[in-house]
């Protein structure tokens, strides 16, 4: 057994649907897990359907790490190496048994797989003998239809025991889906949409509007520490910070209150043309969900895409506010969504907003604020970030 390695298998996840594409989708995979664990000395292959990680001991928590955050990856688990013998297997699977029941766990069964097909024992009767090494020796109950714990023996070029294994991020590896600028907010909603996206494959950059003076530094921070989260599982993400007080100030005094926020909604989309193609985006992604607020009604909504010279994804539009809470939770965004800073589109806004706006009404209103110089100002003095993917 060898006791000073760390060994990873890892299912890769949806990829093994997808037919012509599979290879560049894994080696996408495999690519991205070693911008993870650059620097840590790991082994990272593809075989046989399966990604394996190994490295030393002391690499357990990066790759440990890496697993809880790339996206591509169904299934994880850390094994332990044996030789290819009964003997060697049975004491690695007492060995894991032992590490379950620590954990407090009582019953269990034997998964076993054998693709090398010159080992004597089938798979059935690999499992029926190591599972008679852990219940003759008194650590676990044997339960085949509902077990604690699996453990799992595969006999392949070489042989792996692993008795836990944890969910991986499932979705489409990072880099393969395009790639997509965030409207991103300091809300619920936005960092979850970005994830979705990125859940589908696409490299994300992020674009922010403040306020100041209206809005408060904590208000950014706490956008920036979004966009850093978003940024472990994105391989990193680029942050655009948008100074918006002239265009709200000139949409407050020139527009009918009414139509503020749709208005402010519509010269987001102008400035988000205008990164796009700065960066080479190729759609705009919001946190918009049909009927949440005024905004975001199909008619408040048709007037804003009008503007937009994107694809403009919103992949919460069908999914309801505990829905997306429940992805902000999984995802590590909800406890920083819901810090009590203002976002600029709370101030200005108005008390009877308009819900069905007329796209025609609301274009003519839109060129009458004469706006667009001021979006290309704003534009102009956006300030720029990089969060990296790694814990800092
Ligand atoms: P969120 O929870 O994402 O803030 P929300 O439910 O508060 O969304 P709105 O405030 O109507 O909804 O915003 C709709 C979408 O517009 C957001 O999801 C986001 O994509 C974008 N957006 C709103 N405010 C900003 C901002 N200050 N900077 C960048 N994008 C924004
Ligand atoms: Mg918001």
């Amino acid at each position: 057994m060898t006791t000073n390695e760390a060994v990873y298998l890892v299912k890769i996840g949806e990829l093994t649907l997808k037919g012509g594409n599979i290879k560049d989708f894994e080696q996408r995979l495999v690519q991205n897990a070693r911008l993870f664990l650059e620097g840590k000395k790991t082994r990272i292959f593809l075989r046989a359907g399966r990604m394996y990680i190994e490295g030393p001991l002391s690499s357990a928590p990066a790759i440990e790490y890496t697993l809880r955050h790339l996206i591509g990856i169904s299934g994880w688990a850390r094994a332990i190496i044996t030789e290819k013998t009964m003997d060697a297997i049975n004491r690695a699977v007492v060995s894991e048994a032992e590490r379950l029941r620590d954990d407090g766990l009582k019953t269990f069964k034997i998964e076993a797989r054998r693709s090398d097909k010159t080992f004597p024992l089938t798979s059935y009767e690999i499992a029926r003998d190591s599972g008679e090494a852990v219940y003759e020796a008194g650590i676990l109950a044997v339960d085949v239809h509902k077990p604690d714990a699996v453990i799992a023996v595969e006999v392949r070029d070489r042989c792996f025991v692993y008795g836990s294994t944890e969910k991986g991020c499932r979705g489409l590896p990072c880099g393969t889906g395009g790639r997509g600028l965030l409207l991103l907010s300091g809300g619920i909603d936005s960092p979850v949409a970005g994830y979705r996206m990125l859940y589908r494959g696409m490299k994300l950059d992020s674009l922010y509007f403040h306020s100041h003076p209206y809005t408060s530094p904590e208000a950014q921070q706490k956008v920036e520490k979004l966009a850093s989260i978003l940024a472990s599982y994105g391989l990193g993400m680029h942050f655009n910070c948008v100074p918006f007080t002239a265009v709200q100030q000139r949409i407050r005094n020139k527009g009918p209150a009414p139509y503020a926020t749709l208005l402010l909604r519509m010269c987001m989309m102008r400035t988000a043309n205008l990164l796009c193609d700065r960066i080479g985006a190729q759609a705009i992604i919001t946190g918009e969900s049909l009927g949440q607020v005024a905004s975001q009604t199909i008619e408040n909504l048709s007037v804003t895409n009008f503007l937009a010279e994107r694809p403009v994804l919103r992949p919460l539009i069908g999914m309801d506010k505990q829905e997306i809470i429940n992805t902000a939770i999984d995802i590590g965004t909800y406890e920083t969504s819901i810090l009590p800073y203002e976002d600029c589109c709370v101030l200005f806004s108005p008390k009877h907003p308009v819900l069905k706006a007329d796209l025609q009404e609301a274009l003519d209103i839109y060129n009458a604020l004469d706006i667009e110089d001021l979006i290309q100002e704003a534009f102009e003095s956006r300030e720029h970030k990089r969060f990296g993917w790694l814990p800092e």
